[in-house]
């Protein structure tokens, strides 16, 4: 099956006749790098809360990793596909890197020694190993942004959507970011990343999806982002 499949899918925040999403579809076949591109308010962070089973559709279809998931039916969803929020300070609450990547595994109730191998693995892919007794608040925003990447990769998710992971960085730091994606792409993670960065988006994808004002306007390859759009 396909990693994503989304028929016609519509959704209207509760008391809102706005419809954030209006009868979007497309399909991200498994390992494709997709970009998510869009102005602010055209949807982007609706259609990745139906991604990982926060929401439902109004109406229309959402099936990720073959199968239509319900709200009750995301808590599982959720270790299947990863998010990594815009804000690493929304993501990070423990009082050392260990722990902080250590939480989602920990929480799955796995067997310490699972743990321990999850969280060095990732620490080690994000190349942040020698921070792992330091405490996560005191870490630079490039730094954040590693152990909250290193968090989701933890559960060993087939899907990872980043939420404009390269907002805020140096371009030594998006270079590197941009390395650790690839890397992530390589162990076989399927990637979509939400971005206004038409650069990182013409270099890095295969797939792109541009949204505005809920429609999905265009679904095609990087070509799209030279056209007057
Ligand atoms: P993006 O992530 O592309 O900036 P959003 O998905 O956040 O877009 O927003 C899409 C639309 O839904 C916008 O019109 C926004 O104002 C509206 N919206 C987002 N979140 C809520 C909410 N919690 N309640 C009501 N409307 C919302
Ligand atoms: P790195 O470890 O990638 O070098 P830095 O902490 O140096 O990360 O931050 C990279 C950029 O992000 C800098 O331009 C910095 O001003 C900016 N930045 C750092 N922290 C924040 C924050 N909390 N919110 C917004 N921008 C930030």
């Amino acid at each position: 099956s396909a990693a994503i499949e989304v028929r016609d899918a519509s959704y209207s925040y509760g008391g809102s006749n706005i419809e954030a999403l209006r009868g979007v579809s497309f399909t991200i076949e498994r390992g494709v790098k997709t970009v998510l591109m869009g102005p602010n308010g055209a949807g982007k962070s609706t259609l990745i809360s139906l991604l990982n089973g926060l929401e439902e559709p109004s109406s229309g279809e959402v099936q990720v990793l073959g199968k239509r998931w319900t709200r009750e039916s995301g808590m599982r969803l959720r270790q299947r596909v990863g998010v990594v929020y815009q804000d690493p300070d929304d993501q990070i609450f423990s009082t050392s890197v260990e722990e902080d990547v250590a939480f989602g595994p920990r929480n799955l109730g796995l067997p310490e020694s699972e743990v321990k191998e999850r969280v060095a693995d990732a620490l080690r892919t994000m190349g942040i190993c020698e921070l792992r007794g330091r405490s996560p608040f005191e870490l630079s925003y490039g730094q954040k942004r590693r152990v909250a990447i290193a968090g989701v990769l933890a559960m060993r998710p087939e899907i990872i959507i980043l939420d404009e992971p390269m907002a805020f960085l140096d371009p030594k730091s998006r270079d590197d970011l941009q390395a650790m994606l690839d890397e992530l792409h390589g162990l076989g993670i399927t990637l979509m990343v939400a971005t206004h960065d038409v650069d990182f988006a013409a270099e890095w994808a295969e797939r792109v999806l541009l949204l505005k004002e809920g429609r999905l306007l265009a679904a095609g390859t990087t070509d799209l982002l030279y056209d007057d759009a």
